[in-house]
């Protein structure tokens, strides 16, 4: 726009942050790092749930070191929070722990059936045949679960 190379213009805009709050980014910017200028939504959320000053506030208190993961998480929760309103990602971590229960209810169930076959002795292919096709029951019916989880992590 300002009829440079993409390099110098990138370098010269000012992060996401000063321009959504239209002042000059000094090179000290504490958002510089975080919120670069191709990302101005991800400021704009955190601004609108945090407000900037907690944000200045937050990172300032922060080692360096821990800021971009601060950032990460307050941009996650930012972004949960205006997509639901009311529970934000608790509303996530009750789902991911209503699943880990139930999965942990369904490897014990898995366990207690192969250890029915452990105790009876396994003799001969039908006994082996029984217990293999157990144990893939209780495999796959995890794995389902383990999939559902990986595919709302994607999601979200
Ligand atoms: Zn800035």
């Amino acid at each position: 726009m300002r009829g440079r190379g993409n390099m110098a213009s990138s370098s010269n805009s000012p992060c996401a942050a000063c321009k959504f709050l239209r002042r000059k980014c000094q090179p000290e910017c504490v958002f510089a790092p975080y919120f670069p200028p191709d990302q101005p939504q991800k400021f704009a959320n955190v601004h609108k749930v945090f407000g900037a000053s907690n944000v200045t506030k937050l990172l300032n208190e922060l080692h360096p070191s821990q800021r971009e993961d601060a950032v990460n998480s307050l941009a996650y929760e930012a972004d949960m929070r205006l997509r639901d309103p009311v529970y934000g990602c608790v509303g996530v971590i009750s789902l991911l722990q209503h699943q880990l229960r139930q999965l942990q209810m369904d490897l014990s169930c898995a366990k207690s059936e192969l250890s029915k076959y452990q105790n009876l002795g396994i003799t001969g292919h039908a006994g082996l045949f029984a217990a293999a096709a157990a144990a893939a029951t209780a495999t796959t019916h995890n794995h389902n679960h383990t999939t559902t989880i990986l595919r709302t992590l994607g999601s979200i």
